[in-house]
C-alpha cells in the first residue's frame, strides 16, 4: 500500500468507545500526546449500552465534572427491579452505596462520548480523528511502533511509542497483533428495536421475564429502546416464522406497550446484536496494549461492560502516564495493566456466564411459567440485602480511582 503521509505521536488509540475516549482523555490530561481514532463519523449509534455506573460516576466526580455531566438529559436509576410472570421483584438498591454516586445514570452513550470529547478537546495533547479506521500495525524487530489508519484523505501512517487497542469486540488491533481470545461462550443474542413511548408510560428500566421471553425496555425520552433476548442463532428461526408472528411475541413481551408492536414494520427495524464473551490470555506485547472489550468482550448481563472498559482506561492512565512521561513503556509496564485488571474481568465474566447459563438460557427454553429464583425472594424479604447486587453491578470488583495527574496547566 502507498502511504503518502506519516505523522507521529506518543500514544495512538484505536477506537473511540468508552475505553478509548476515557484513556485518551486521561493521558492527554497528564500531558501525553494522544491520537484517538474512531472509524465512524460520529458517536451516534443505536447499539451501544446506555448505562453509566456509580464507579464511573465517581471517576467523573474525581475529574470535577460530575455537576456538568448531570446537566445532560438522563435518568437516575436508584433501584432495579425484574418482573417475573407479571410480579415485580426489587433486586438492587443503589441508595445505600458508599460514596457520592448512589444511582446508575441512564444516558445514551453518544451523549457520554460527546461529553468526553468536548471536555478533552481543550487539552492541547488530545487529538480525535473521526472516520479514521485503524487498519494495520507497524512492527519492527518484534516491537509495535505505530499503525496504519484509513482516513477520508487516504492511508495515514501514525508512529507512536504505544498503540492501544480499544476497538471493541471485533478488534482489528488484536487480530493484527496475532492475539486470539479464549471464547468463553454465550448462549444468547439480543434483538435491538424501538417502540414508541407515551408520556403516561412508567419511567424506569423495565426487565420482564416469563417462560420463553426476556425483554428489557430502556427509556430514551420519546421512544423505548428495547432488547429482546433470544437463544443464540434464534433470529434466523424468528425470521422464518415471519414478521406477524414476531409482532405477536413482541406484544406479549412488551406489557403496557403491547399495542405498539405494529411500529415494527419489517425485520429491517430489528438489529441483531451478537453476544460474545471472551478474553485475551495476553493483553500486551512490546509497544501494544489492548483494553476494554478488545481485551475481554463482555456480555450485556448486568450492563457492566462500559464500566469495566472505563476502569481499564483509568488503570492504564494510572500505571502508564509516568513510564510514558519518561519515554517508551517497556513490556513489564504494559503487563502491569493486565495484572491489575484481569481479576475483576474474570470474576465479572464468571458471574455473567453463570447468569446466562443457569437463569437466562433455561428461562428462554421454558414452556411452563417461571418461578422466581430463591435469591429474588430473599431480596424481597430483606430489602437491606439489595445493596449487595447494587454494589456488584454499580461498583464491581476493584474499582479504580484516578491517580494520573492533571498537567494541562503546568
Ligand atoms: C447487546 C449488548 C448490549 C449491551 N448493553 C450494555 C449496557 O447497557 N451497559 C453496559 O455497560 N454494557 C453493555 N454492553 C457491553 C458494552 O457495550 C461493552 O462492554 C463496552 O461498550 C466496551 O467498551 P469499549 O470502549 O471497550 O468498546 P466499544 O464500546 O465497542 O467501542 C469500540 C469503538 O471502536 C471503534 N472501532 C472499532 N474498530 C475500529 C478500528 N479498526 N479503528 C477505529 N475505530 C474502531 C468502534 O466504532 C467503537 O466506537 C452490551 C453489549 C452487548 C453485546
Amino acid at each position: 500500500m502507498d502511504i503518502p503521509k506519516t505523522i507521529s505521536t506518543r500514544v495512538v488509540i484505536a477506537g473511540g468507545g468508552p475505553a478509548g475516549m476515557v484513556c485518551g482523555f486521561l493521558l492527554a490530561r497528564a500531558g501525553i500526546d494522544v491520537i484517538v481514532l474512531e472509524k465512524h463519523k460520529d458517536f451516534f449509534r443505536d447499539f451501544r449500552g446506555d448505562t453509566v455506573h456509580p464507579a464511573t460516576l465517581t471517576a467523573i466526580h474525581e475529574l470535577g465534572l460530575l455537576e456538568e455531566f448531570r446537566k445532560i438529559p438522563h435518568q437516575e436509576l436508584q433501584d432495579v427491579a425484574a418482573e417475573i410472570e407479571g410480579v415485580e421483584y426489587k433486586a438492587g438498591d443503589f441508595r445505600h452505596l458508599p460514596g457520592l454516586a448512589k444511582f446508575i445514570a441512564l444516558m445514551p452513550q453518544w451523549d457520554f462520548l460527546n461529553f468526553l470529547a468536548e471536555k478533552a478537546k481543550v487539552f492541547p495533547h488530545f487529538h480525535l480523528m473521526m472516520e479514521a479506521k485503524a487498519a494495520d500495525l507497524i512492527e519492527a524487530d518484534g516491537n509495535v511502533t505505530g499503525l496504519i489508519a484509513e482516513t477520508q484523505d487516504g492511508a495515514l501512517r501514525i508512529d507512536a511509542d504505544l498503540v492501544i487497542g480499544a476497538d471493541g469486540r471485533h478488534s482489528t488491533i488484536r487480530e493484527k497483533a496475532g492475539f486470539s481470545p479464549k471464547d468463553i461462550g454465550a448462549p444468547i443474542d439480543v434483538l435491538w428495536l424501538r417502540l414508541p413511548r407515551k408520556q403516561s408510560d412508567p419511567e424506569a428500566v423495565l426487565g420482564r421475564v416469563s417462560a420463553g421471553l426476556l425483554f428489557v425496555m430502556i427509556d430514551r425520552g420519546d421512544y423505548w429502546q428495547c432488547a429482546f433476548v433470544v437463544p443464540k442463532g434464534g433470529f434466523d428461526k424468528i425470521k422464518q416464522n415471519g414478521i406477524e408472528a414476531f409482532r405477536k411475541r413482541l406484544a406479549k413481551a412488551a406489557g403496557f406497550a403491547a399495542n405498539r408492536a405494529d411500529a415494527i414494520e419489517s425485520f429491517d427495524d430489528v438489529s441483531l446484536l451478537t453476544v460474545t464473551v471472551d478474553r485475551l490470555p495476553q493483553w500486551a506485547k512490546p509497544g501494544l496494549l489492548c483494553i476494554g472489550d478488545s481485551a475481554h468482550a463482555m456480555s450485556p448481563v448486568g450492563g457492566v461492560g462500559i464500566n469495566l472498559a472505563v476502569q481499564d482506561a483509568i488503570a492504564t492512565a494510572n500505571l502508564l502516564w509516568q513510564p510514558l512521561a519518561n519515554g517508551k513503556p517497556v513490556l513489564a509496564d504494559l503487563n502491569a495493566v493486565q495484572a491489575r485488571r484481569e481479576f475483576p474481568v474474570k470474576v465479572t465474566q464468571a458471574v455473567q456466564v453463570a447468569i446466562q447459563n443457569r437463569i437466562i438460557a433455561p428461562a428462554l427454553e421454558s414452556a411452563v411459567p417461571l418461578k422466581p429464583p430463591f435469591v429474588l425472594k430473599l431480596l424481597a424479604a430483606f430489602p437491606i440485602l439489595r445493596v449487595i447486587p447494587a454494589y456488584a453491578v454499580g461498583v464491581g470488583v476493584r474499582p479504580e480511582h484516578i491517580h494520573s495527574p492533571d498537567r494541562t496547566s503546568a
